[in-house]
Order: C-alpha cells, then structure tokens, then sequence
C-alpha cells in the first residue's frame, strides 16, 4: 500500500493509550473495537479527529485563531495524511426551542421556499415562512410556539414597599441599579407597600413598554417588571448560567401553548398559506415518511418549472431522513427532544447529500437506539459514505457492522492501564482468528442455559397512549428480568416513560430510573462526588492527620485557589465549544501543597483521585467505601478514574455510574435504556450477571434493548411495533425468547436466526 492511501498515527499517548502506532487505510470504512475503556474514543476522537481539526483551525489567520478554542496538540509522536475530519456523535442537540429536525436538518428552508412559490394566497419573499425571521414568526411567542404566565407572587411581596424589598426576584435587590429604576420612577412612591398602589402606578410598575425616563440624573429606559422579567430570564435564547438564576425562572414560569398561533411558531399569512388544502404548520408536524409521500405526489404533479428542482431536493432529503431510521420523527420535533442516537442520525442526514469529498468521517457508535432490522441499512449509508471517496472511522461494538468492515483496528486488552494497546488489524477473518477477547467473541453466541424464573406478580399498563400508543395493555411480570423490544420509534420508551409519567403503569413498587440523561452541573462532579464516595474518604484523611475534614474538598480554603480544586481550567467560548487546560498553578493536582503533603494509606489526596476504581478498590475495601467501590466494579467502571469529571464521560458510563449508585438500596423495579451503549459483547456479559444478580436479589429489571444478547438471555419479551411511529405504538408480542425466536415478527426473525 502507497503511504500516502494511509492516516499513519506514530506513539499516540492520549489518555490511556500506550504510545501506539497505527496505520488507517484512507477510502475504506474502518472500525475499531474493544472491551469499553480500552482506548478506542482517546484514539479516533481524542488523536485522530483533535488534530485534524487544530490543523484546520491553524490554516485560519491570526486573528481569526485569537477567537477560536484552540486545544492543546493530542500527545503524539506524528500523525501523517490525515484529512478534514467531521465528527458526527452523539451531543444531544441544544435545548433552544428554535431547533427542530425541520431547521437542524435545512429541510425547512425548502419547505419554506415550496410554500412561497406554491402557497396560496401568495405571502412574498421566502424567509415569511420561517419562524426564526421576525418577518414569519407569530409576534405572540417569538416563534417558539410557547409562552409563559409568571406567577406575580414569586417576583414581589406586595405587603412591603420597594424601599423595604418589595422585589423578591434576584438581581433587583434594594439598592441596586435595576431596583432604582423602580423606587427612582416619578410616578411611583418607594414607601408604599405595593398593595396600596393604585391600579395606574401598579400597571406602571408592572406591565409598562419601555419608555425613556430621567433617572439619578441619566436617561434610562423603563420597563415594568413583568416585561424586564421576562427578558431577563425567560427569553427563548437565554440559557441562564448561574444555578439560582436557573432554579428562579424554572419557578415562576409555567409555559403553555401560544394561544395565538397554536404552537405552529408562524404569524397569520404564513401559518394559513395553503398547497393543495395543506398548510405548512400541518405539514411539517407529519411524519417524514408521509411527508415524502405527499411531496413526491406533489412532484408528479407539479406545472411549474422553477419549483421543480426544490420538490426534487425536499424528496432527497425527507428519503435521506427516512434511510437513516428516522422516518417517524415530524419536521417539527424540538431537537432538544431527540435521543444521543437519534441526534446522530439527524447529523448523519447532512452529510449523507454533501458534494464533500476524501473528508474523514468520524462515528461514534451509529447503531445506538437502532433495532438489529435497521443496522444493515445504517451499514449501508456508512458504506456509501465511503463510496464518495471518504473516510469512514466508526467506534462501534456489534458484530453486524464489525462483519461489514473493510479493515479493524481493536484496541485491548482491558480497560484503563490494562488497555491502550493495538491487539490487531486487519479484515474480519484476520479478527475471528486473531485469538483477541473481539475475535473469540465475534464467533460465539450467547445461549442462556438456566431455566427461565417465574413472576412474583405483575406491574400493570392501561390504557396507554403516550406518543404514538394506541392504548396499550400490558402487564410486565415482576421479579424477573423483562427485556421491551422493537424498532426504533415504534413506541418503547413512550411505554415505559410515558406510562410512568402520566399514572397508566401500576404496581412497580419503588421505581428506579437509570438513563443516559447528563448530570447536571457535571464539570464539578466526578465518581468519587457523585457517588458519595469522597465523604467519608475525606473524614478518614482528616482523622488520620488531625485536620478538618474540610480541607479536602474543592470549594475550600485547601483547594488551588486558581482551578478551585478542579486541576483543570476551562474557558467559556460563548458560542464556540469551551476549551479545557491543565492547571498550571497547582499542574492538575487540585489541591494546595500544605494539604497535599497529608496522606492516607500513604497516598496525598490530589493521588487517590487519580486511582481508577480497580485500584481504589483495594485500597478502600472496608465499610462504606468498599461498598462504593464494588458496585461501580459491578456495573463495569473499574477502569474509571475516580476524579474525572462527569462530563468527559460517555452515555453508557453516565448511566452505568447512575446505576451503581442506586444499587444494593432494597428491593424494587429497576428500568434501564439500552445499557449496553458503548459495550463490548464482553461487556454485555458482565453486565448480565450484574443484571441477573439484581434479579436474583428479588428486583424487577426492566431492559429497553436491541442487543441480541439481552434478548437471549431474557425471562420475558415484549416487543413493541410492528413498525414505527403511527405505523407502531402495539404490542405485538409477549412472551419467552425461544417463543419470541419461533413467531414470524421482525424482531423474532433476527433472534431466530441469531440464536441458530
Ligand atoms: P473507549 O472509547 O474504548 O471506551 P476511552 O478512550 O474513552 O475508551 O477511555 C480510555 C481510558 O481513558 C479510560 O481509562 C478512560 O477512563 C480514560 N479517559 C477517557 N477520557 C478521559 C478524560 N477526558 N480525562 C481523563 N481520562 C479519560
Ligand atoms: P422507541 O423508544 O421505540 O424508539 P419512542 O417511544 O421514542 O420509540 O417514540 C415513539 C413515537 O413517539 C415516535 O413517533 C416518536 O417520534 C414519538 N415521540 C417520542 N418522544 C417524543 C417527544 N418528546 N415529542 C413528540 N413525539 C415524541
Ligand atoms: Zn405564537
Ligand atoms: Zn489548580
């Protein structure tokens, strides 16, 4: 092979990695695998793709540089022929109710475009048509669909005057500037209790425009407190930094559809605009595969010449869209609402009818959330990604993509300081052969040999409707290990969630949620924070060095006064994805060095939080602790340092960490969403036998999953369709795998033919 068909990495050293050197072949569709935490997100992202794309960032010019985040260069010795590289993961979307499927995707553009040219009556210029224009969007809401009643009482005390505080809300305490707007106000009296007031002064204070007045001897504009508010804290685009601020505008506001546009973000002309008694609300809240539909009925039909190319476009896109899975979501999903996966997907679609080419396209497991009837036509569109002449990287652990390879790197053997090594590449049957933990599992089936356990009882389902359920019965038996099954978007979480949620499911007992939702104020947290961990390893450093247990934690006088205990300094971009460095006050040891030269078990504290679980565990193995510690064993976290923080962690490892916590607190019902995302097939074991072992303990595990392995090894299947959205929303199996194996449904065929 010339070099230069190759990404060539020499000595890579980020994170755990052992100085490695590999060689990609560039054009080919490479996947890399390997027990979880062996490396193989610090090699494709953390190398790989992070220097790609600082060398980009160094092509721009200075100045342009001076605004960006510019990370540090990965540790690495050389990395050779690489390419632009487009990370498509799985972020969530941003809560901003602006974003939907429609505007993430430019799929709206088109739709807008269409009902300007087609659109009857006739609007004008196509930008009436957005929401996100101040031209097209309903003035009621701002184009967000919503609006917000505040409750008065949480913002003033009427029974005080302004001058004794009468505004309760932050930031507009007695004495500041937006206080003196008020009690400075010539109309108002700051030592009348506002209840006094007469209704002219109260709708001045509350509710007025802004309009300028004279103020301490400077113009100012003036608007009531209602309005101010509003702007402050509610505006649509306004993510709120500070906690109290955000615990504050979550109080006194209740959002409810915007009565003037009926949630459809558009003002009058643009929300009645109507193509063939259709109008562009109505559309873009179908499903996109009757969307297309519809708009290849349109194309067919269509006279005119100019709105032929967008028809022909909008077509494209919506199959594009429809081919990645994601046919069931409407235009007008909130991108906020959207799952790591389907996020992905949505991602996915813009690059699929990009003119790019010899781009490398990095994946982080594609197959999330898919069931195992979508993942051969998400291998197909990897495929044709590289097909374009680009290419394809994808961390991933099912054996249907890893067969569909042209080339495997996995990385092994274990996780942590037992991974970070190159255990082979090659093609599949290289890898079958390779004697590596991913070859020798590649060849063998899970087959679960115990006999099945028998109910205790039953959680109860009525009349479930949630989504797209069409009132679902169901009864999920208890004390045994119940695996929900289905393709994606045929209605399983909206069956367990949703019931939950709105009072249809009876009988679980205490309900345990585990998710892969993030951690709020996670940059702060870590394993040892979260987990309750570093109390009492903090009591035991100050009783053996007689010093406050105080001492040794991040928000105090003995954390490095320049990270605040966290060893690593961010900066905030605004817009721009934030950076991260090393500390280089106390280099990333978190901690004063007076408090660092106390130890315990010979370790100073700044040590014991770069233990890995595995490690810690045997160092703290008694008491309170040890009991930590072996439950983030269990859930497959050994390899986890016990002070990284949670947000560098992964959604599987979010919710393994959340699941460690709850472990051991007395017998309930446990519900997990896909737990095997970023697990190897070696994983999946081990997590099996933890499941087993909560099931054993007499638990109810709920599992919504499409590994092949789960479904095998489950007492009881339900398995939801037949097809997504309208086209699902039924159970249309209950029963044992080997039943499920036998019955001619979609997910019966796949477990057939994987446990032949
Ligand atoms: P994989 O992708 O194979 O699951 P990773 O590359 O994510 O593995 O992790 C390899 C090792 O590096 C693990 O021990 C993990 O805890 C550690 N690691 C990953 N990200 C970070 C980080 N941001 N900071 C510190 N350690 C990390
Ligand atoms: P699954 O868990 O099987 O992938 P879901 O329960 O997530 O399926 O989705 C079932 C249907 O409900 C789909 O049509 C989906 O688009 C819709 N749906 C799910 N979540 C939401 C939401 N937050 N808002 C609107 N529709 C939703
Ligand atoms: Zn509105
Ligand atoms: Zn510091």
């Amino acid at each position: 092979m010339q070099s230069h068909d190759e990404i060539r990495v020499r000595g890579a050293r980020v994170n755990n990695l052992r100085g490695i050197d590999v060689a990609i072949p560039k054009r080919q569709l490479t996947v890399f695998t390997g027990v979880s935490g062996s490396g193989k997100s610090s090699l494709v992202f953390g190398t790989i793709a992070a220097e790609s794309q600082r060398l980009i960032n160094e092509t721009y010019p200075a100045f342009v540089q001076s605004l960006m985040a510019s990370p540090a260069r990965p540790d690495v010795d050389a990395l050779e022929n690489l390419s632009a590289a487009i990370v498509v993961d799985q972020e969530r979307m941003g809560a901003n109710a602006r974003s939907t499927v429609g505007t993430a995707t430019d799929v709206n553009n088109l739709m807008r475009l269409l009902w300007s040219r087609l659109g009857t009556p006739e609007v004008g210029p196509s930008y009436h048509f957005s929401f996100n224009t101040p031209q097209g969007m309903c003035p009621g809401c701002e184009g967000t669909g919503r609006v917000s009643a505040i409750d008065e009482s949480l913002i003033v005390d009427t029974d005080l005057s302004l001058s004794e505080g009468a505004i309760t809300a932050p930031n507009f305490g007695v004495g500041t500037w937006y206080w003196k707007g008020y009690a400075e106000h010539p109309d108002l009296d700051p030592d009348l209790p506002l209840r006094d007031f007469s209704a002219d002064q109260w709708r001045t204070f509350m509710y007025q425009e802004p309009t300028k007045i004279h103020v301490s001897g400077i113009n100012m504009t003036y608007e009531g407190l209602i309005p101010r508010i509003r702007r402050m804290f509610l505006a649509p685009d306004k993510e709120p930094g500070q906690k109290h601020i955000k615990e504050f505008a979550e109080r006194i506001a209740t959002f409810r559809e915007c009565p003037e546009c009926g949630g459809t973000r558009l003002n009058e002309p643009a929300r009645t605009a109507q193509i063939d008694g259709v109008t562009l609300p109505e559309a873009l809240g179908w499903q996109i595969t009757d969307l297309r539909a519809w708009a290849e009925r349109l194309r067919d039909s269509a006279t005119s010449v100019d709105v032929a190319p967008v028809i022909a476009s909008l077509v494209d896109l919506l199959g594009s869209l429809a081919e990645v899975g994601l046919g069931y979501l409407s235009l007008d999903r909130e991108s906020g609402t959207l799952s790591g996966g389907e996020a992905q997907r949505v991602k996915m679609v813009r690059h699929l009818g990009s003119a790019l080419s010899d781009v490398t396209y990095v994946f982080d497991e594609p197959t999330v959330g898919l069931h195992p009837h979508d993942i051969d036509r998400m291998v197909d569109l990897l495929q044709r990604l590289r097909d374009k002449g680009n290419t394809v990287l994808v961390v991933e652990h099912k054996p249907q993509v890893i067969e569909r390879a042209d080339h495997i790197v996995d990385i092994g053997p274990g996780a942590g300081a037992q991974g970070g090594r190159v255990m082979f590449t090659g093609d599949v049957d290289g890898l079958r052969a390779s004697g590596t933990i991913t070859g020798d599992h590649l060849s063998t089936r899970h087959v679960r040999r115990t006999p099945l356990r028998t109910p205790t009882g039953a959680l109860e389902i009525r009349g479930a409707t949630t989504h797209n359920l069409r009132g679902v019965d169901v009864d999920i038996p208890l004390g045994v290990l119940t695996v929900i099954t289905g393709v994606a978007g045929s209605g399983k979480s909206s069956l367990i969630h949703g019931s939950i949620a709105d009072g249809s499911m009876s009988g679980a007992g205490t309900l345990r949620v585990v998710d892969q939702s993030p951690i709020r104020g996670s940059i702060r947290s870590n394993p040892a924070t979260y987990t309750g961990l570093l109390d009492p390893i903090r009591a035991a450093f100050a009783k053996a060095n007689k010093v406050k247990p105080a001492l040794f934690s991040a928000n105090s006088a003995g954390a490095c006064p320049n990270c605040k205990g966290l060893g690593i300094v961010y900066t905030d971009l605004g817009q721009l994805a934030g950076v991260s460095r090393t500390c280089e006050v106390c280099e990333g040891r978190r901690f004063t060095d007076e408090v660092l030269r106390y130890t315990l078990h010979g370790l100073n504290i700044s040590e014991v939080l770069q233990l890995p679980v595995a490690d810690a565990a045997q160092v703290f193995h008694a008491g309170n602790p040890g009991r930590i510690l072996s439950r983030l064993l269990s859930v497959g976290l050994g390899y986890l340092r016990l002070g990284q923080p949670l947000s560098t962690l992964s959604g599987g490892e979010r919710q393994r960490v959340k699941l460690a916590i709850q472990l051991g607190e007395g017998p309930g019902s446990y519900v997990l969403d896909e737990p095997t995302t970023g697990l190897h097939m070696a994983d999946i074991e081990a997590m099996l036998v933890m499941l087993d072992t909560l099931v054993d303990e007499g638990n109810t595990v709920i599992v919504i999953e499409h590994s092949l392995p789960v479904m095998a090894h489950a007492d009881h299947i339900i398995d939801v369709g037949p097809g997504a959205g309208h086209d699902g929303g039924l159970v249309v199996f209950e029963g044992t795998p080997a039943e499920l194996a036998a019955a001619d449904t979609l997910t019966g065929r796949h477990l057939a033919a994987y446990l032949a």
